[in-house]
């Protein structure tokens, strides 16, 4: 069976405490923190934290940058060859960047090497794309005042505070970074205190790459102190935020409370998988495995909830249950591997207390459901029937490989149980009558919709939430728009001079 060992570079890397990174340099601080490996509880590395002061500084770098014509007057083909020059160096990296994805957080080093780092790359030339095509309007104006001309310019919207995840460190990272770099933002970073170490190689590489210093800071750190100084900054214009609700909501709170800075929050959800009786059920049965198991569930959109169609919940439910028993959880080294650990033993723990809770208030285990022994922080694909809309196995997010089933008898229904969360990112319908794929595509309450598929993203695909899922979205050319903000400019046209001595 084929192990991936960690590179010499790697393992170089970590001998010493990682610094951070603010204007172009790495700083050491006074406090460092441990790195565990969720594949077997023991720390890897350690890294410098940050402090409220270390935001202060990394603003002000970022400020500074913002209006270095460096920056701020760079030619827009000149800011798109960079972007495509880091993804370059990113491909060029590609296994070390894996590698501390996977020692970080337990992703499995092959979704890491194949998905998550050409993922992240690839949106820095799509990105690259939009640098050059920014652009305003010409107005035809609308009142009768005289000769006035009106247009449109579209500004970078400024300093933008990034608060990041832990389950994609480096996909989520770039969906934020790459649009404020194309449109000429500067950035402060801060990403999950258990995975800062991918981001903090990235940051090297794009100074490589020509990114003027300044222009990406990335300061590590707690939520409550580095996150929330973030949040409370006067001087960041837009927040973009990817994590829970709860978090989410607080942050609403600290713009309010201190500049009113733009938001953008992605924050999770319960999307359901809806399989109707006209579906290509093996097909379904793999989608869902998909939906619910990539990356061990801890995913935005992963596919928690699934409607069947009653008339095949038996012969669905038996293949389905015995390929999610059949999935390979191990260590995320190992290239047989399908789910790796859980990113952390607290956040395993706190999965596991939900599925007992469920199963006490009557939820069916049809598999998994039980913690492995050892130091990993293991937690097995595991499928409950819960016929009870209520239950909060259905109602909160769990974000882990926790799947929840229920049947419907109509379309009406099925779209009703869909709709039935505060929750609304995304949802899967799996039929194969487009009339019917148009109906309840329409009728699902969420941001984004897949026919006969799962979790597939497209970086022209805008992502993002309705109700409690978020505000704003994410990639796309609504992406992008996120990180400008529109000035108009109104020209009055005075008439030409009347020649002396015409009449
Ligand atoms: P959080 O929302 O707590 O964390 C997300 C980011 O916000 C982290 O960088 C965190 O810092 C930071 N943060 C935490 N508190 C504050 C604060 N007061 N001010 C500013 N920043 C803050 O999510 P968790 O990591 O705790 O995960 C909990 C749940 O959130 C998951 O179980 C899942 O339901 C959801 N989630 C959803 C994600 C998605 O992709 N939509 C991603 C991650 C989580 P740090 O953790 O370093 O202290």
């Amino acid at each position: 069976m084929a192990r991936h060992d960690i590179s010499a570079a790697t393992t170089a890397r970590l001998a010493e405490p990682v610094p951070f990174w603010i204007n172009g340099e790495a700083v050491r601080s006074a406090r460092t923190v441990p790195l565990h490996n969720p594949a077997n509880g023991q720390v890897f590395a350690t890294v410098h934290a940050g402090t409220a002061s270390d935001v202060d500084r990394a603003v002000g770098a970022a400020r500074a940058a913002f209006v270095n014509p460096a920056w701020a007057e760079m030619n827009a083909a000149v800011r798109a060859r960079i972007l495509w020059r880091l993804a370059d160096l990113v491909e060029a990296h590609a296994t070390e960047l894996a590698e501390l994805e996977t020692l970080c957080m337990g992703k499995p080093i092959l979704a890491a090497m194949q998905m998550e780092v050409p993922f992240f790359a690839e949106t820095f030339r799509y990105f690259a794309g939009w640098c050059t095509k920014i652009a305003g309007t010409s107005a035809a104006l609308s009142f009768p005042v005289g000769d006035l001309h009106g247009m449109t310019l579209q500004e970078p919207v400024g300093v933008v505070g990034m608060i990041l995840p832990w389950n994609g460190p480096l996909v989520i990272a770039g969906w934020k970074i790459a649009p404020a770099l194309a449109t000429g933002c500067t950035c402060v970073i801060k990403p999950a205190e258990a995975t800062p170490l991918s981001l903090l190689r990235f940051a090297e590489l794009a100074k490589q790459a020509g990114v003027p210093d300044g222009v990406i800071n990335i300061v590590t750190g707690s939520g409550a102190e580095v996150g929330s100084a973030i949040a409370r900054h006067a001087d960041i214009d837009k927040l973009a935020f990817t994590g829970s609700t709860g978090t989410g909501r607080g942050l609403v709170h600290d713009a309010a409370d201190t500049n009113l800075k733009k938001l953008t929050l992605e924050l999770g959800g319960k999307s359901p998988v809806l399989v109707f009786e006209d579906a290509d059920l093996d097909a379904a049965v793999d989608g869902a495995i998909d939906a619910i198991f990539g990356n061990s569930g801890q995913v935005c959109v992963a596919g928690s909830r699934l409607y069947l169609h009653a008339s095949i919940r038996e012969a669905f439910v038996a293949k389905l249950v015995s390929k999610a028993e059949a999935l390979r959880v191990g260590d995320p080294l190992d290239h047989q591997t399908q789910l790796g650990p859980i990113a952390s033993q607290s956040h395993r723990e706190a999965i596991h207390r939900r599925v007992e809770a469920g199963v006490a208030a009557g939820a069916v285990l049809l598999c998994g459901g039980r913690t492995s022994q050892g130091a990993g922080s293991y937690y097995p694909p595991t499928i409950l029937d819960v016929a009870d809309q209520s239950s909060a196995l259905v109602q909160d997010e769990i974000f882990g490989p926790v799947l929840c089933i229920a049947t419907f008898d109509t379309e009406q229904q099925a779209v009703a149980l869909a709709n039935g969360t505060r929750y609304g990112l995304a949802a899967s319908v799996w039929t194969s009558q487009v009339d019917r794929a148009f109906r309840v595509s329409r009728s699902l309450h969420c941001g984004i919709v897949w026919v006969n598929a799962h979790n597939i993203p497209d970086l022209g695909t805008p992502i993002g939430g309705y109700g409690q899922s978020g505000w704003g979205r994410e990639l796309g050319q609504l992406g992008l728009l996120e990180y400008l903000q529109s000035k108009s400019v109104m020209f009055k046209i005075s008439p030409a001079p009347v020649p002396a001595g015409s009449v």
